[in-house]
């Protein structure tokens, strides 16, 4: 009987957390997914996440604080590109994408900085603060402004662009 329970608890505890074996951590606006602790993503960022997302609505001025977006972390940029391929059917070169679809942000860990970081979630704001989501264009510029911003840290006043 004491051989059966400690089968039974196996299977119900054990097992399942192997299959989620996969590190992950939440902050106020985003879980994080991948290998890599909550430090080393601070580390690599220079800045908490939540802080980095706070620059960029306080850039663009459009302010979502119910924002809930997954963020996964690739090893590399192959890995990256074969769930892209995987996603989408084509092929990906970039380092990072996201998908409203899936409200994920999916970036390669090595290649990952707050200016990066900062353009995804750039899209990720745009495309939850307008009912009528911007053109992928005009998205990129914005998402381009904030990315060059925030790798400068040439940081505007509040409301000044
Ligand atoms: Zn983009």
């Amino acid at each position: 009987m004491k051989k059966l329970f400690l089968v039974l608890l196996i299977l119900v505890y054990v097992l399942p957390l192997q299959c989620f074996a996969e590190e992950m951590f939440s902050t106020k606006y985003f879980t994080f997914y991948g290998e890599q602790t909550q430090e080393q993503v601070v580390e690599k960022l220079g800045m908490e996440p939540d802080k980095l997302y706070t620059k960029v609505m306080d850039m663009l001025n459009l302010h979502i604080y119910n924002l809930n977006v997954e963020i996964i972390m690739f090893n590399n940029q192959e890995e990256l590109s074969q769930k892209a391929q995987l996603l989408t059917g084509e092929e990906f070169r970039e380092r990072s994408f996201y998908l409203h679809s899936a409200g994920t942000i999916y970036i390669s860990y090595p290649d990952m900085t707050a200016g990066i970081l900062a353009h995804e979630m750039t899209h990720a704001l745009l495309c939850s603060y307008f009912v009528n989501r911007p053109s992928i264009e005009m998205q990129e510029i914005l998402c381009g402004y904030v990315e060059y911003k925030i790798k400068n840290m040439i940081l505007p006043e509040p409301f000044n662009f």
